[in-house]
């Protein structure tokens, strides 16, 4: 499997004893793990913290997201592809979509590269 995957899935056990949702994400630039996240929505109460929302956060402002790859083992909701979007983070690499289908389509139809 893929190394950066890997760290993606590495990513809920943090959270696992705490009852979170075990989705986890990364984001890679140049062969680099700038961010990584997990989602905290059980810990926080907070709807907004999925994986690849806390993945962005914890990479801070990074300014230009040319050539950065997007890893989430489930597939990216509507709101966390919005994000794919609006930061033009042009590669997504799904660990899975089987149980959660997600907003595949809408990334594709901004030219997202989008890997399932
Ligand atoms: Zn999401």
């Amino acid at each position: 499997m893929d190394e950066f995957m890997q760290a993606a899935l590495a990513e809920p056990e943090q959270g696992r004893l705490t009852g979170a949702i075990p989705v986890g994400s990364v984001l890679v630039k140049e062969g680099y793990i700038i961010g990584r996240g997990h989602n905290k929505r059980v810990q926080y109460g907070d709807p907004i913290t999925h994986a690849e929302i806390d993945c962005l956060r914890n990479a801070g402002r990074i300014g230009n997201y040319q050539g950065t790859t997007l890893y989430s083992t489930l597939m990216p909701c509507c709101m966390c592809a919005g994000a794919v979007v609006q930061f033009g983070i042009k590669k997504v690499l799904a660990g899975e979509s089987a149980t959660f289908p997600g907003a595949k389509e809408f990334m594709e139809s901004h030219d997202v590269e989008v890997v399932d």
